[in-house]
């Protein structure tokens, strides 16, 4: 038992295990690569629009200082916990380890459905939020981003309040800021740009046609709208996509521009076309050529996992695959190709960095050179894990988590153990 137990921790610590295994690291090395650094938790009170006052849980948790500050976004939804975030914090050190970025994993959240806070709750809430984490945070120890539930404007009340109490504005606090604060082109697109650009590589090294081919998309916020809008660009017909209100499906392919248009004016997916309402737990199921979780965690369990009639899995969301199932998508080989999530969806943390540099240097790139600069770091990160899948027999997950897992490694032990 740790601080961290629960089903999400377990999951990422049972990964591990089998890479640690596969890697032959020894077991008194395990706990040091694997346990994080640091978590913090903090209450944040704020008034409410009734005159109440309510407090709200928050957390941040550092995985590794091995590399440089950690990295992460933060993630406000009813269901987080300690254990969850520090999942996440381990996952964002794979990912920036197997891309090669100079910086360790964090995550951070609160225990909030940020829809059920106004938006002047929602202000003062991730304000006091940042403002309790000043003395564990900085852009040289560690810097947040957005994940599921929050967005630009979070993050612009982020920077600002960690602006006034430095008395300078220091906009390499935090990533995916609006382009008006300090962000970057192309970041705000970046993860759902990378999910969609990956699987049409699968797609070509498969000899799948992409234009006509198909794809459903679970989660339809800032990574699954985008992958879908981009799959949607190259000619594959998304004929199913979900988020929390509900699913819709048809088999000629979705006006995914239309849906897009429809959940930025009413915020979900709930009214739209619902005379293509489709059971949402038929949807990852469905015959296709491309599933896309990009919702939650642990969604394709072993019972899923046989089910599924798709040719590529590509992983927008954070583990939404549990340890059962990686082991049935490994027996049926050559049937279902993974795009294992640190690969999947780091074109985010990518452009993320980019954006850091580029708050650093003052000196700002156009989205051109980000996009491209972003294909090539995925590009050579997916060479890399093909070779090693290929070299030792692994599944593809097992590969691309060794990378990662091997980097940070490499680097403490070189670093040695201080004192
Ligand atoms: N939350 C995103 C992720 O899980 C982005 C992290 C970042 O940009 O730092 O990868």
């Amino acid at each position: 038992m740790t601080v961290y137990s629960g089903p999400v921790f377990e999951m990422a610590a049972s990964q591990f295990q089998v890479i640690a295994d596969y890697l032959s690291i020894p077991h008194d090395e395990r706990d040091r690569l694997l346990m994080p650094k640091r978590a913090v938790t903090v209450s944040c009170p704020i008034h409410r629009d009734d005159g109440t006052t309510a407090v709200f849980e928050g957390y941040r948790v550092q995985h590794h200082l091995t590399l440089g500050p950690t990295k992460g976004g933060t993630r406000f939804a009813a269901s987080v916990d300690i254990g969850e975030v520090a999942a996440l914090a381990i996952w964002m050190s794979w990912k920036c380890a197997l891309v090669g970025l100079p910086y360790g994993g964090a995550k951070g959240g609160i225990g909030v459905d940020p829809a059920s806070l106004s938006k002047r709750e929602l202000e003062a809430l991730s304000r006091r939020y940042m403002q309790e984490m000043i003395p564990f945070v900085g852009p040289h120890t560690d810097v947040m981003a957005p994940d599921m539930g929050t967005n630009e404007q979070v993050m612009a009340w982020f920077m600002d309040t960690y602006s006034m109490y430095q008395g300078q504005t220091v906009t390499e606090i935090v990533t995916g800021k609006p382009v008006s604060a300090g962000g970057t082109l192309g970041r705000r697109e970046a993860t759902g740009r990378g999910v969609a650009h990956l699987v049409r590589r699968v797609m070509r090294d498969l000899d799948i046609e992409i234009a006509g081919a198909t794809a459903v998309v679970q989660g339809f916020g800032n990574v699954g709208s985008i992958a879908a809008l981009e799959l949607y660009n190259s000619g594959v017909k998304v004929v199913a996509v979900s988020d929390h209100t509900g699913a819709r499906y048809h088999a000629g392919g979705l006006d995914i521009p239309a849906l897009i248009a429809h959940c930025a004016r009413h915020g979900n997916l709930r009214e739209a076309a619902v005379e293509l309402a489709l059971d949402p737990d038929e949807l990852l199921t469905l015959p296709c050529d491309v599933v896309v979780p990009a919702a939650m965690e642990r969604v394709i369990d072993a019972r899923t996992a046989a089910a599924l009639r798709c040719r590529i899995v590509a992983e927008g969301a954070n583990g939404p695959t549990t340890p059962e199932a990686d082991l049935i998508l490994h027996q049926r080989g050559d049937e279902i190709f993974l795009i294992p999530d640190i690969l999947c969806n780091s074109g985010g943390v990518v452009v993320s960095y980019f954006e850091w540099v580029q708050d650093l240097q003052q000196l700002f790139w156009e989205e051109e050179e980000v996009i491209r600069r972003e294909y090539q770091i995925l590009d050579r990160a997916y060479d890399r894990m093909m070779e090693r899948a290929r070299r030792d027999k692994v599944f593809n997950r097992t590969a691309a988590m060794a990378m990662g897992v091997e980097r940070v490694r490499g680097a403490k032990n070189m670093r040695g153990l201080f004192p």
